[in-house]
């Protein structure tokens, strides 16, 4: 039966597959793709496990003392009736087989599908075995773990989305990722994979979750609530990224339906494609500079290619996540930041300083004193400088890798002049380090982000110290409004064009061209075609998004005309309800007498 689950748009597009459940089940695994020929090693992994958890089983079943209780053995009794079942076996090797799962994978997948069925069982003694079987699967679990098993990397072996599906093909058929939650961390382990869309019950728009997932240009869907609870394994799901739609088993028409917007997207990309060596110019001349966020040295090579004039944002954390607790030290930093500089074949990369905290943990689960408030907590610079001696090794490989090419340093979430000037400091320690063994290095641009309204409301501070200023409105959002940018709940309060919003951010970027210092927006905001316009009226020229939406901008850009654009802008900025003022441009577009118009050239179809 077709029905369908809603929650937030957040990375465009139409996916069509089959859901894969991740981390549902309370035991949490490694999920990678093996190649074809790791089948009968897979297969056998898990079959040592279950044969060493039936050994332990049995020795305990024959050390029983005579007057042991009878629900002791009888509990024994039902572990090993488990894992003798033909459901659990069979199961993981159809996973293992036919999807090329993981082991460890396979036997959490088939352990929600049994579970499931215990679930629906109408009988309460049976319901109840459904917590036996997930011991014994945890037990299978910890036997394979002391096995050697081999690299998690996931193997691109399927299809990618937009191809024909059919229900027989096994191997090829596109798949879509459903779960509770994810970490950026393990957003990042899915970016070399083949998912053709992602599902997560929780996360805001602007989550770090939410942001991996645009860059990985897959159709994604948060704060769909309950999709990993109503979504089964192997469903057929359609993804719909622009609507935050979630249709599960659709009906032959809807799929059709889905299909026909899928192609009309891949056809407006292939449109778009026309732009990238177009120069970001408006129609009155304005030079548009269309920066990329990238989360890896690696993919600035999409960055380049998707047009980008530089790096904007290089958010440096994802180098320090997932590697349970042992930080990268100053050389594998240094070769990292070096290849995304070498990768911009001499355009700008902007690194930022390690933002970790709030909703990026360094590791998954890590729960410590300061996540209980987490983003009002220990993060980004006052992690940094909380820790001198890991912000000294970054400071150095990053004035090290300023050798190959123009770097920026931008550090994130600074709110007090003692900060600025403790990272200043530090930054010449760095230098005199490196001097004293005799190690070259380079020139840096330095810029601060704007992402706290205390920043926003000492500017003078910031130009004082700073050549650049880069707004982060994801955060400045979130700090001025007082909304957690990971919860779903109040998502709907997330406001970029809430009045003090917009009047922090016309502040900044007017401070910063009064003093002619360099200003952008790294935010999400500035890869949301929906406020190119805005923000060119207010002053800003350059922009820094993910590089699967530089294109889409760069079209906006070319059809604008600033000049009639900033006082339109300023009226929306001042106005008690931008979103309304926002929209009124468009009824007035052709109105001689008010002698403005919403900038918008004659290749617009708004
Ligand atoms: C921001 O806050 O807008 C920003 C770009 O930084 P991040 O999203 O990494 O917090
Ligand atoms: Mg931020």
């Amino acid at each position: 039966m077709t029905f369908s689950i809603h929650g937030l748009p957040v990375a465009r597009g139409i996916a069509i597959g089959r859901a894969v459940l991740v981390g549902s089940s309370r035991v949490d695994v490694a999920h990678y793709f093996i190649q074809p020929g790791q089948i009968d090693a897979e297969i056998d992994r898990v079959r040592v496990g279950r044969n060493a958890v039936v050994d332990e089983l049995q020795r305990l079943q024959h050390a029983m003392p005579k007057d042991a209780p009878p629900e002791l053995t009888a509990l024994l009794d039902v572990h090993l009736m488990l894992l003798e079942d033909e459901t659990l076996t069979t199961g993981v090797k159809h996973w293992i087989t036919d999807r090329l799962y993981n082991a460890e994978w396979a036997l959490t997948t088939q352990l929600e599908i049994i579970a499931r069925q215990f679930d629906e069982m109408e009988d309460e003694y049976l319901r109840e075995r459904k917590a036996d079987l997930e011991q014994v699967v945890e037990r299978i679990l910890r036997y394979m773990k002391g096995a050697v098993s081999p690299v998690a990397l996931p193997v691109p072996v399927r299809r990618k989305a937009g191809q024909h599906l059919s229900p027989d093909e096994n191997l090829t058929v596109p798949l879509v990722l459903i779960a509770h939650d994810l970490s950026p961390a393990d957003m990042l382990q899915f970016k070399q994979s083949v998912f053709a869309g992602f599902v997560t019950d929780v996360g805001g728009k602007t989550s770090h979750t939410a942001i991996v997932a645009r860059s990985l240009d897959i159709p994604a869907v948060v704060g769909a609530r309950s999709a990993s609870q109503l979504v089964r394994q192997d469903d057929w799901v359609i993804i719909d990224g622009d609507a935050g739609v979630v249709v599960i088993d659709p009906s032959a028409i809807i799929l059709a339906e889905y299909g026909f917007k899928q192609r009309q997207g891949e056809l407006e990309r292939e449109r778009l494609a026309r732009l990238r060596h177009t120069p970001a110019l408006t129609l009155d001349g304005q030079k548009v500079e269309l920066l990329a966020n990238i989360e890896m040295p690696e993919d600035a090579v999409g960055a380049v290619h998707a047009g980008a004039v530089g790096v904007g944002l290089f958010r440096s954390e994802f180098l320090f996540m997932g590697r349970q607790g042992k930080l990268p030290d100053e050389e594998e930093q240094y070769q990292a930041y070096r290849r995304a500089v070498e990768g911009m074949q001499g355009l700008p990369v902007t690194i930022r300083t390690v933002d970790i905290g709030a909703d990026k943990p360094l590791d998954k689960g890590q729960k410590e004193d300061h996540y209980l408030n987490p983003a009002l907590g220990l993060r980004a610079i006052r992690w940094s400088l909380a820790d001198p001696a890991m912000f000294l090794t970054q400071l150095r490989a990053i004035l090290r890798a300023a050798v190959h090419g123009p770097v920026n340093l931008l550090v994130p979430m600074l709110a007090h002049g003692s900060e600025i000037r403790q990272t200043l400091a530090l930054l010449e320690a760095a230098r005199a380090e490196l001097n004293q063994r005799s190690v070259v290095y380079g020139p840096l641009r330095l810029g601060a982000m704007i992402e706290i309204p205390a920043a926003a409301l000492t500017l003078p501070l910031f130009l004082k110290y700073f050549d650049f200023l880069s707004v982060g409105t994801n955060d400045l959002i979130q700090y001025t409004l007082a909304i957690d940018r990971a919860d779903e709940s109040v998502a709907h309060l997330y406001d970029p064009l809430h009045p003090a919003v917009l009047r922090l951010l016309s502040d900044t970027i007017q401070a910063c061209l009064a003093q002619g210092k360099g200003v952008s927006v790294c935010g999400e905001m500035a890869g949301d075609v929906a406020m190119t316009r805005l923000l060119l009226g207010l002053g800003l020229r350059s922009f820094s998004m993910h590089p699967s939406q530089i294109l889409a901008v760069k079209q906006e850009v070319l059809r604008a005309d600033t000049s009639r654009l900033a006082r339109w802008a300023q009226q929306v900025r001042d106005a008690e309800d931008p979103t309304q003022a926002m929209a009124e441009p468009l009824a007035a577009r052709t109105s001689k007498e008010s002698g403005w118009d919403s900038g918008l050239g004659p290749l617009s179809t708004h």
